[in-house]
């Protein structure tokens, strides 16, 4: 055996496996395959300038390299059984919880410090969704900011790297079970296969294809069923500013009168910037936002999201989600703006309305219609929460709103594990988003950490 333990995927689920292992059992000998680049060599092209939309990189800086996903996120880390996945039913909720606030003590203390928590607990905003027929989600939320997030990752790295091997630019191309355990065949500079008696896997929604090939190579069972999708919303941040303040990220749920849907908040990002986002070569849109107050906008935005389940025969609600977000790249070339107003008005929004509308658009987006990307269903449920958000926050329903289309939130499949997190292959663990099981940052970094536990007590 080259290792002890073979780690692939170098986001918070690996950092955190690798970061509780060293502590756990010193002297393990541990290899991270990675398909993207180091921290520091993660650069995204798009300047607003030169490269003002996306060129396909491949690997994309903003989704793969060290820090995963996760590396130029806003760098919330949300503490909570109510969203961000479902670890508790393996785990039970008390670990879950517990886990959590283990990986933010370690934020914190790798250069965290000094960044704020939020919390629901005993806020009146909690009354006020109710009177207005929305629901305030429990949560307790690190915001660490895209700045510290990143900081927070170098540091890590820096105590990682003298006892751990990482292998950047190197994708693990397939796993083969072997006697006792797995030979990993990886591509890239120099191509090679490795082997180890235990293997996680932890290579996020960027892997999320390959992990198929992988759960059909060795006939793991998987099940896919959901995806999100909707708009970001963007708007003067004093419409949002009294709930912002006192909670900074509030996940806010609004059942629809027309077709009883869930609509919820997603990924709010005071005074933050709307960002393209490139999943497998489609452009969606995603939010940002900084501590540094140099970097604040005058700009809240945040994402308004419909979950889709699917029902057999159809098994391909990934697709689904693809299907629609290369809609709005093909009418916009990329992603659509258009202002409230006008959709409501069933036009479409142009250069000439977007120049004169009171918002500043944070993201060079196309103006058009999303009423020709987003399927009624959709809309409907968007518009009609825009609406009851407008009743707690006075303005939200401002002609001069911008809505960017689309957002999506895709789930990779469900991947069958047990309590351990392990496959039905022994030492071959699947953990973070890969899983189906987490689609967070906590929920993905916790999942690490117990992995790395379960093994150390193993060995
Ligand atoms: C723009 C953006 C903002 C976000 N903001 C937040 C936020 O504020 N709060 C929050 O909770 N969540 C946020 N998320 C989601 C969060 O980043 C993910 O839930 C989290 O990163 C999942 O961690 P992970 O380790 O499971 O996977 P990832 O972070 O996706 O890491 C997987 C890693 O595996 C590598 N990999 C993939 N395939 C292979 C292969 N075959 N071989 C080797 N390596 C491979 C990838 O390159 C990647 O680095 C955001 C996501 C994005 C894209």
């Amino acid at each position: 055996m080259d290792y002890d333990v073979i780690i692939i995927g170098a986001g918070p689920g690996g950092i955190f496996s690798a970061y509780e292992l060293i502590k756990k059992k010193p002297g393990l000998k541990i290899c991270v395959f990675e398909e993207g680049k180091k921290l520091e060599d993660r650069r995204c092209p798009i300047d607003g300038d030169k490269v003002r939309s996306c060129i396909f990189c491949k690997p994309c800086s903003i989704m793969n390299g060290f820090g995963g996903a996760g590396a130029f996120s806003d760098g919330k880390y949300n503490i909570t059984n109510d969203f961000g996945g479902n670890l508790y039913e393996y785990i039970g909720r008390t670990q879950a919880t517990d886990l959590m606030y283990y990986v933010d003590d370690i934020n914190v203390s790798h250069g965290g410090e000094g960044t704020k928590m939020y919390s629901t607990a005993g806020s009146s905003f909690k009354k006020l969704c109710i009177q207005n027929k929305l629901t305030l989600l429990d949560a307790s939320v690190r915001h660490l900011g895209t700045d510290i997030n990143y900081h927070v990752l170098e540091n890590l790295y820096a105590e990682l790297s003298p006892n751990v091997e990482f292998r950047f630019l190197t994708p693990v191309e397939k796993i083969e079970k072997i006697t006792d355990g797995y030979r990993v065949h990886y591509s890239g500079a120099r191509s090679g296969t490795a082997d180890a008696p235990r293997c996680i896997v932890s290579v996020g929604r960027s892997g999320s294809k390959w992990m198929e090939q992988v759960c059909d190579e060795l006939d793991i069972p998987t099940r896919s069923n959901r995806v999100d999708l909707g708009v970001r919303v963007e708007l003067p941040a004093v419409i949002f500013s009294h709930i912002t303040d006192e909670l900074y990220e509030s996940k806010i749920v609004y059942r629809t009168e027309k077709f009883e849907d869930n609509v919820r908040t997603f990924c709010m990002n005071p005074n933050g910037i709307v960002v393209n986002e490139n999943t497998n070569g489609i452009v969606t849109v995603n939010g940002h936002s900084f501590e540094d107050p140099a970097k604040k906008t005058e700009n809240t935005n945040f994402a308004l999201l419909v979950s889709k389940h699917f029902s057999l025969p159809f098994k391909y609600s990934n697709a689904y989600g693809e299907s629609i977000a290369r809609l709005s790249n093909m009418l916009g070339g990329g992603v659509l703006v258009q202002r409230f107003g006008d959709l409501e008005r069933g036009r479409r929004s142009t250069e000439k309305r977007i120049e004169e509308c009171t918002v500043r658009p944070t993201l060079e987006a196309t103006p058009g219609d999303l009423s020709l990307v987003l399927p009624k269903r959709i809309l409907d449920g968007v518009i009609e929460m825009i609406h009851a958000l407008d009743k707690i926050a006075p303005g939200t329903a401002n002609d001069d709103t911008l809505l960017y289309g689309v957002e999506v939130k895709f789930y990779n499949m469900e991947v069958e594990i047990d309590s351990n997190l392990e496959t039905r292959h022994k030492g071959l663990y699947v953990i973070g988003d890969c899983s189906g099981v987490t689609h967070s940052l906590s929920h993905a970094s916790a999942s690490g950490v117990f992995v790395a536990r379960k093994i150390a007590e193993a060995i």
